[in-house]
């Protein structure tokens, strides 16, 4: 087994890097203790050994999801997901592995949470310790503006408190969440909720957190939710929906993240029962927000593919595919689709160390995916192997 071997070579019929380069052909990959020492050109038909061959497969660097919420699962039957909203750590424990299993298996390796009301994540992260093949980044609870939309995934707090909650915090948690506006209707196509606070609370507590080296993801649908998060210095826009192409121009010059979560709006229209009209504003929906994906492209914005992973009609791990399908119909090419589920995410998670782009000098972790390319961009389909310094991880 190559896992045993301390160098060997493998052939990949195709190689994506994750850094948006070309899809590259014919690779002929050296790993050395677990870490790529050379990419080459394979086409001479010659393989050293030891060597693997993945000559009708293509790899790519392992992926990121950049916003999941590991304590829920994409259920539809109403009570169930009740329970599980107000359920215990011991309760949920099993659910939040499971979930973490199914991300591995889809060659999903990090994730950032996007908070939860008991602070889970953040246990679970500490339980699973570095040596497992999932890095959870975890905001522990989320913020929201007292008598608004977050108690599920938080608690509440006044502006002027939050810089200050946000210090007290910081020793703890991977990256603050806060949560800037109100969910999406789906009853009215595109109607606008308030902002949760004042942009001058915002950067205060963007400021708190950055002195302590943590990043600020921010829930924002609608303009001017957006507009606050993004002159406040928050790094990342989660949601973003309706914020229009001004917003979208502010965000690529302030060097914001845009994290649109796309599939959400597909897990609604395919989940919610047929002929709720609730499905029909979900598909606006969608269809609105892969136009404003389309534009972030073509303005220069950077996206980072995140799943919401645990609403409705969206699992964790198979949904990357679905999300990245998104951004294919929204104009993105595969390389692109596959930089913003990995390298892209990487940055803004600060893991690029383990989990960058495939490149000499780099842990051998990598996915890989019984497709050509072609294949690929017509039906994503989840890896067949999945690989982490050097070695194929075992399934539990
Ligand atoms: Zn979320």
């Amino acid at each position: 087994m190559p896992a045993m071997i301390d160098r060997y070579w493998l052939k990949a019929g195709w190689l994506i890097d994750g850094a948006g380069t070309p899809a590259q052909s014919n690779v002929l990959v050296e790993i050395r203790e677990g870490v790529i020492v050379g990419l080459a050109d394979g086409a001479g038909g010659e393989r050293p050994d030891p060597g693997l061959d993945f000559s009708e497969s293509t790899l790519t660097p392992a992926l990121v999801d950049a916003h999941v919420h590991l304590f829920m699962s994409p259920i539809a039957d109403e009570a169930a997901r009740r329970r599980q909203l107000s359920a215990r750590y011991d309760d949920l424990k099993p659910v939040m592995t499971r979930h973490a299993r199914d991300l591995i298996r889809a060659g999903v390796l990090a994730v950032r949470d996007g908070g939860d009301y008991g602070g889970f994540s953040l246990r679970l992260r500490d339980e699973f310790g570095p040596g497992y093949p999932l890095t959870v980044r975890a905001p522990g609870r989320a913020w929201h503006a007292r008598g608004r939309y977050g108690k599920l995934i938080g608690r509440a707090v006044g502006g002027a408190d939050l810089a200050g909650a946000v210090a007290d915090e910081a020793a703890r948690i991977d990256h603050v969440k806060v949560v800037n506006s109100g969910l999406n209707s789906l009853t009215r196509f595109g109607r606008p909720t308030a902002p949760q606070f004042e942009t001058s609370d915002l950067a205060r507590a963007v400021q708190a957190a950055a002195r302590r080296g943590l990043k600020t993801m921010v829930h924002a649908n609608g303009a001017e939710p957006v507009r606050r998060a993004v002159v406040a210095g928050g790094h990342s826009i989660e949601h973003g929906f309706f914020m229009g192409s001004e917003l979208l121009s502010l965000m690529r010059d302030r060097g914001c993240v845009w994290v649109p979560t796309t599939v959400t709006m597909k897990g609604y229209a395919e989940t919610l029962p047929p002929g709720d009209p609730r499905a029909d504003v979900a598909r606006r929906n969608l269809e609105h927000q892969i136009e404003q994906v389309s534009r972030a492209r073509s303005l220069g914005v950077q996206v980072a593919c995140g799943t919401d992973a645990g609403t409705l009609g969206v699992a964790h791990g198979p949904s990357i595919f679905e999300e990245m399908s998104l951004l294919l119909a929204a104009g993105f090419s595969l390389e692109e689709a596959v930089a913003a589920a990995s390298v892209a995410g990487a940055e803004l998670l600060g893991v690029e160390d383990h989990l960058g782009p495939l490149a000499p000098g780099r842990p051998a972790t990598w996915l890989v995916f019984d497709q050509t390319p072609v294949e690929m961009a017509r039906a994503l389909r989840p890896p067949s192997q999945v690989f982490v310094n050097g070695a194929p991880v075992q399934e539990e």
